[in-house]
């Protein structure tokens, strides 16, 4: 027989061709596939609760038997269908009702028995459970697979019931679960205390009780970690093999730089600025996470980076995701050069940016080619194949999140390894951050510059949003500047713009007239772009409409006050990130979010927003809401999703995964010895990018 790996799920009885499809499209194709294919939760058997006994507000389960089943429309609204079903288990009766599910009305049969589970509520004064979790029962169905126990809940396709999954399951553990290789080496599972993989596997979807199902989760979990820290341990291990440029980090034209600046560090920036100087002195290349809030003054630590690589005769590149923050950065950044040039250290900084005609690109890459350009703004032109630097010494990436995994790559494979500085406004905490991001070390920025106040985030609904906009008109009265804020509507990016631009054309004949109005997308030329933000930064447009390309990076001190339509569209960093735009002089500055908040996770995220105003408690909430599955998606660290394993709750579990990981990597790092390599099979089958890892590093 096969390995599970290697056989399709067909071979289990019942699932033909038709069915194999749907489950390819849950990412299910082969056994171990299957396997691997965890509970979302369990249902609690094991307490069952007589109906008489049910307690308003909680969820519970119930066995009882169907009375009776109708469907009927709702009087309330058009449309809208309604099953009712009665149920009785000897103690009382339970109404049941399911919404616009109309094939249920024929699926209830009196005297059929089935187990619900649901949120008790008191309606129209009697106990009744809203579309329940339920489940047939029928005689002489496999006790294992169902009464009395911990039953497993699965995310299935549609058309298919709970049983139906169990029951394939169940069949694939009998056939395969003692057939599955176990990857993890003797000794770790001994030094950790782990349970057997056959056992875990069992014992994940069919618990004999919560201490077992614990003690699977454990380990299942702790493999998963296992299998996400190698290919980062290695990574790192192989970065620290390569020399590196020992810069020469004390200099004065360092010094003059610092000086020459209109404020102090922070102590913060000023500690991690340190622990930048120290890796840019040592022989093997810089990988650095630097995270830190938004307005947290990250810019002028990577500036005063590049100001070292330049001042030991090296180039460096700072990348960021959008021309109009290339060009911010770049003004300011001359700006802050003027002292280095009254010293007589003129320092070249040049933009590049795809919009940049060809002529001058042409002109700039042939300077930075010849080596006569020190620092080179841009976005993701700048990983153009043509570009070439003469001395590549460091490479910033400014809002990591931004770029794919392949993109942050290849920039620094312009030069012969230059250290690199990895930037990002969306924190989290820093074991979280050391364990999730384990090739860099990471630095943070925790605090912000002086005589800052926290920006006053409210929520209005759409019928009141009139006050929003009183309060921005207020604003303007007093002299400051307002951004409104319109979503970007991911299937269309031309929509996207059409509302904004709706939005100006309204505002400009009713709300705001009289106003000085802006309005900023990304379908604007550079030039354009950059004549509407110059107007906004000098303060000749006291309101400017626009579309989420203001969502990174920008910095108008004058600005206190942000509207954002349509809320409840936008993730909760990337209302953070929007917030972070305001409240960035000492002005006291405010943030209204102006939607009509549909669900609960949209809910969620307002309140978070309103309550919060840190990005780390912000991060935190998002966690929360969003799961650390899509928090730590493919996007963020390119490496796997995480299924079972939850970085947050288990982060102690993580940390020793870690540990182990560096430890197997130290005594054999290209996984060869027999007792690795199983693991290694399974890491190449699970992450094609480890066999390019282990060539390339
Ligand atoms: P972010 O971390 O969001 O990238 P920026 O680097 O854009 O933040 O900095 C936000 C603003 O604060 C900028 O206008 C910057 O010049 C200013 N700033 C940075 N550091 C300090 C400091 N130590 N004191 C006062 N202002 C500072
Ligand atoms: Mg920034």
């Amino acid at each position: 027989m096969e390995k599970p790996q290697d056989s399709s799920i067909r071979y289990i009885k019942g699932i033909g061709p038709k069915r194999a499809e749907q489950f390819g499209a849950y990412g299910i194709r082969t056994i171990e596939d299957l396997l691997y294919y965890f509970p979302r939760r369990y249902q609690d058997r094991t307490h069952i609760v007589a109906i008489f006994r049910l307690e308003e507000g909680s969820s519970q389960t119930v066995k009882a038997r169907v009375v009776s089943s109708r469907a009927r429309q709702s009087f309330r609204r058009r449309g809208f269908s309604i099953v009712e079903t009665i149920v009785q288990d000897g103690t009382g009766s339970l109404h049941c009702v399911w919404f616009n599910q109309r094939y249920l009305k024929d699926y209830f049969k009196p005297g059929q028995e089935l187990i619900l589970f649901g949120k008790v509520e008191r309606y129209a004064g009697r106990l009744q459970m809203g579309n329940p979790e339920f489940e047939l029962l029928e005689s002489g169905e496999d006790e294992v697979v169902s009464a009395g126990r911990f039953i497993p809940m699965y995310t299935i396709p549609p058309g298919m019931t709970q049983r139906y999954f169990r029951g394939l399951m169940k069949q694939a553990l009998d056939a395969y679960a003692g057939r599955m290789a176990e990857i993890m080496p003797y000794d770790i599972r001994t030094r950790n205390n782990l349970l057997n993989l056959a056992r875990s596997l069992v014992s994940i979807h069919f618990p004999e009780d919560l201490d077992r199902q614990q003690e699977a989760y454990r380990r299942l979990s702790f493999e998963e970690f296992l299998l996400f820290q190698l290919p980062l341990v290695l990574r790192k291990a192989r970065k620290q093999e390569k020399p590196g440029i020992a810069h020469r980090v004390e200099g004065s034209l360092l010094e003059t730089f610092l000086s020459g600046l209109s404020f102090h560090l922070t102590a913060s920036q000023r500690q991690v600025l340190q622990e930048i100087k120290q890796d840019m002195a040592a022989q093997h290349p810089m990988q650095r996470l630097l995270q830190g809030d938004v307005g947290s003054g990250k810019t002028v630590v990577a500036t005063a980076a590049c100001v070292v690589a330049i001042q030991g005769g090296y180039q460096a590149a700072f990348m960021v995701p959008t021309e109009i923050l290339a060009r911010q950065h770049y003004d300011k950044i001359i700006r802050q050069f003027a002292s280095l040039r009254q010293r007589g250290k003129p320092v070249r900084v040049e933009v590049l940016t795809s919009s940049v005609s060809a002529k001058e690109k042409q002109a700039v890459s042939d300077a930075i080619e010849a080596g006569t350009v020190h620092l080179v703004i841009g976005t993701h032109a700048l990983l153009d194949e043509t570009l070439r630097f003469k001395r590549l010494g460091l490479v910033v990436i400014d809002e990591q999140h931004k770029f794919g995994v392949g993109q942050r790559a290849l920039l620094p494979q312009k030069g012969p390894s230059p250290d690199v500085l990895i930037m990002t406004a969306t924190p989290i905490p820093r074991t979280l951050a050391i364990t999730l991001y384990g090739d860099m070390d990471s630095s943070v920025i925790n605090e912000l510059p002086p005589g800052r106040s926290p920006v006053t985030t409210m929520h209005f609904s759409r019928d009141f949003k009139f006050q929003a906009y009183e309060m921005a008109k207020q604003q303007i009265a007093q002299g400051n500047q307002v951004y409104i804020v319109y979503p970007v509507i991911e299937e269309s990016y031309a929509l996207d713009i059409d509302g904004a631009k709706k939005m100006y054309e309204e505002f400009r004949e009713g709300e705001f007239r009289g106003f000085r109005l802006g309005l900023i997308h990304g379908k604007l030329s550079q030039k354009e772009q950059e004549q509407i933000m110059k107007g906004f930064t000098s303060g000749e447009i006291d309101l400017l409409v626009s579309t989420t390309i203001l969502e990174v990076g920008i910095d108008v001190p004058d600005a206190t006050c942000m509207i954002i339509e349509h809320a409840e569209r936008f993730g909760l960093s990337q209302l953070h990130q929007l917030r972070g735009r305001v409240g960035r002089g000492t002005r006291q500055s405010m943030c209204l979010l102006i939607s009509d908040t549909t669900t609960p996770e949209s809910q969620a995220r307002v309140k978070a927003m309103v309550e919060h105003s840190s990005g780390f408690e912000i991060a935190q909430e998002d966690l929360k809401i969003r799961g650390p599955g899509e928090f730590f998606g493919r996007r963020q660290h390119g490496l796997t999703e995480l299924r079972i394993g939850n970085p947050l709750t288990q982060m102690h579990l993580l940390k020793r995964a870690r540990e182990e990981a560096i430890r197997l990597v130290n005594a054999d790092p290209g996984l060869q010895q027999r007792q690795h390599l199983l693991l290694k099979e399974r890491l190449v089958q699970r992450f094609p990018e480890y066999e390019r890892l282990m060539l390339v590093g």
